[in-house]
């Protein structure tokens, strides 16, 4: 049989991937909600970046929102995530809402950063995407004092003298390579430039970006599990094509292409911050179904970071959807 001459189809499972601390922590705070309050328990947008997630907190009773305004008076609302600006607590506070807030505590820190940088006179330039929910909450700290800028072409652009104070922050989902490209040229654009007091580019987003470039000196082609509008997960596909392999978004399987993997032997897998499990094992029995029948897991770092809920309770160990 000449198929046995062939080398086996196989798949490298990047660990860690999927969920991260923030993002396990804002399912079980909107859960915890929904057991206490009963639904219906509103969201102001995605609890997390994840189509998934989302139906299946809506199946359970919360309601999604794109705006506080959309919120009955007195209600119960979840923040999600990603952070928000003080006007947006300030609306909610407005409209005697309990607040349940899940903003990530590495995005609260950022926002932390980005209050102390514009009260010391500072301009702040936060690298991110403009549209991103995250970039939004932040800049809406100062939004007089904040310019967001996402290419080393738009710090070019900036019209600004080169002895202007300015400080920089980052959105805690980018590239680190592209990130860095950006920061280099602020240093050299500006002669006053105070740095992050940490590293504003998370844990998660990291270490994820890491394993994809372990993936892509073993593999020729790279899924990443993850939502379209997931940034951390969107940047794990342009690491995988900076590191010159083939990369795809896959929603859920779904959107695996059969034709993505003619010709390929080895493909690598991992997930998003906000992608869960379920949806990674469907992608590996798909595979399977197309003779990946091998899985070979590439373990680039351990995580250990857990937050806890507020009131101290601790997230479940080890929970995964
Ligand atoms: Fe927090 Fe990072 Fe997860 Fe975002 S990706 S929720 S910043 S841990």
């Amino acid at each position: 049989n000449p198929t046995d001459r062939l080398p086996r189809r196989r798949v490298v499972l990047a660990e860690p991937r999927g969920f991260c601390a923030g993002v396990h922590r804002a399912i079980a705070m909107t859960e915890r909600a929904l057991e206490l309050h009963g639904p219906p328990v509103y969201v102001r947008k995605q609890i997390v970046h994840n189509h998934f997630i989302v139906g299946m907190l809506e199946r359970k009773g919360a309601r999604f929102v794109d705006e506080i305004a959309e919120v009955p008076r007195g209600s119960v609302c979840v923040l999600s995530a990603h952070g928000v600006s003080p006007a947006v607590r300030a609306e909610a506070a407005a409209a005697d809402l309990h607040v349940i807030d899940a903003t990530c505590p590495l995005v609260a820190k950022v926002h932390q950063q980005a209050k102390r940088a514009t009260r010391d006179g500072r301009l702040l330039l936060l690298i991110g995407h403009d549209d991103h929910e995250e970039t939004e909450g932040t800049r809406g700290e100062a939004p007089q004092r904040t310019v967001v800028v996402e290419t080393v072409e738009d710090v070019d652009r900036l019209d600004l003298a080169p002895d202007t104070p300015v400080a920089y922050l980052t959105q805690t989902t980018l590239s680190m390579d592209d990130t860095a490209d950006v920061v280099a040229r602020i240093r050299a654009r500006f002669t006053d430039v105070e740095e992050p007091s940490s590293e504003t580019i998370c844990y998660a987003s990291q270490n994820r970006q890491t394993g994809i470039k372990s993936l892509a000196r073993q593999c020729e082609l790279i899924l990443v599990v993850g939502s379209e509008n997931s940034s951390n997960s969107q940047r794990m596909v342009d690491v995988a094509g900076k590191a010159g392999v083939r990369g795809h978004l896959v929603p859920d399987v779904g959107h695996l292409r059969a034709e993505w993997l003619r010709g390929v032997r080895t493909v690598g897998v991992s997930s998003g911050a906000s992608a869960p499990e379920v949806l990674v094992e469907e992608v590996l029995v798909r595979l399977a179904e197309h003779g990946f029948d091998q899985v070979d897991v590439d373990t680039t770092a351990v995580e250990t970071v857990t937050f806890s809920l507020p009131g101290g309770r601790s997230v479940e160990p080890g929970r995964r959807l």
